[in-house]
């Protein structure tokens, strides 16, 4: 199978070309003209950040996206889904309203902003994909519907994938509440007696009347329970938590299968961007971005989404360790720097898994624009 090609651009600029005209031009060289027809609805999948985190992509440079894509003809909007937990970002509401905090407000971007998966993260589409593990996705409607997509990862750590790149913004990323639920977990959520204070809110809403109240405490029929996480959000105590059981290389291979599920139906018509910018050890989706554990390297775009998460964890790996930073181990260039904050977590499976599934391929070539 031939390579993919992988374009790269450093953080270098002049007075000639600044680093969002250089970002557009990163985009041009690797091919993003091909995806692209005129009035295409374009989803740009990107992380806005939880409440408190400051690693995320600067809004000015998705700007610098959202222009090249209008250039082009396309109508894009800036996208996420809700997430599992109920932080900052776990209904619709609270999830622009972090956005906009975060500086992803329209006149700064020029692009409205959808949550993908509707007010509560109930808004999903069903996708077949039959794999070894998910026969079913559970994607977020409005990712299904556009006409095209184009991720938007910021490059970093993450204690169960090893790192979040492509594969993570798209698999986990676009999955609606059910989708992540059903890649975290085995298990239907569970109630925390002790918080429990038997209001009854989360035995209204369950749909599947999962939820009954025992002694004052509501109890979960995992039998009736189909998974779609809502009660975690309902819960005014936070009294309902994922059962965080799922083992490592299940985890990661459900994600490479539900990134194939996000991309059926979008052969040709998506793009994908990693920023290697602070390169923090675990997810946005913490409160908080610990030191970055590398120096900042630069910018990748890619038409295939294995080849570039690939790339960027090798770019990642050639650099030295920072040393005000988490990482104590595996420091030196060369050395495998996830390993490092990550020890346990072996990151190749999602690669693996993703390229023998045939979402892409891990060897490439590297141009450097
Ligand atoms: S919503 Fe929360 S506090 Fe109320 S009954 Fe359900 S689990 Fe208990
Ligand atoms: S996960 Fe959904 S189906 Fe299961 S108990 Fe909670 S609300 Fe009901």
């Amino acid at each position: 199978m031939p390579q993919a090609r992988v374009y790269f651009s450093d953080l270098r600029t002049s007075a000639k070309e600044n680093l969002p005209s250089k970002l557009k031009r990163l985009m041009q060289e690797a091919g993003v003209e091909e995806v692209v027809a005129p009035r295409n609805l374009a989803a740009v999948k990107l992380h806005f950040g939880e409440r408190g985190n400051t690693a995320f992509i600067r809004p000015v440079l998705i700007r610098a996206v959202v222009e090249e894509l209008k250039d082009l003809g396309a109508l894009p909007f800036l996208t996420d889904a809700n997430t599992l937990y109920a932080g900052s970002r776990g209904n619709s509401v609270d999830h622009l309203r972090t956005a906009v905090e975060n500086g992803f407000a329209y006149s700064v971007v020029n692009a409205p902003l959808i949550i993908a998966d509707g007010l509560r993260g109930a808004s999903f589409s069903r996708v077949r994909i039959d794999q070894e593990i998910v026969k079913t996705a559970f994607i977020a409607r409005d990712i299904v519907e556009a006409d095209m997509l184009v991720s938007v990862a910021h490059f970093k750590g993450h204690e169960l994938s090893g790192f979040g790149g492509t594969i993570k913004n798209l698999g986990m990323g676009c999955a609606a509440r059910r989708g992540k639920l059903d890649q975290h977990s085995d298990l239907s959520p569970k109630v925390k007696r002790k918080k429990c204070v038997g209001c009854g809110d989360c035995v209204e809403h369950c749909a599947q009347q999962a939820i009954s109240l025992k002694d004052e405490k509501a109890v979960i029929d995992q039998k009736r329970c189909v998974g779609c996480g809502e009660c975690i959000l309902i819960c005014p105590n936070s009294a309902i938590d994922v059962q965080w059981n799922a083992d490592i290389p299940l985890f990661q291979k459900k994600m490479a299968e539900y990134t194939l599920a996000v991309l059926k139906g979008k052969e040709g018509k998506a793009f994908f961007l990693n920023f290697l910018t602070d390169i923090s050890p675990a997810c946005d989706c913490y409160g908080h971005s610990d030191a970055p554990i590398v120096p900042d390297i630069g910018v990748v775009a890619s038409t295939d989404p294995v080849a570039i998460d690939q790339a960027s964890v090798d770019l990642v790996n050639q650099q030295a360790g920072t040393e005000q930073s988490c990482l104590t181990r595996c420091t030196d260039k060369g050395e495998d720097k996830f390993r490092g904050v990550y020890p346990k977590i072996d990151w190749t499976i999602q690669l693996d898994h993703a390229e023998e599934i045939g979402i892409g391929r891990r060897g490439y070539e590297l141009v450097t624009v």
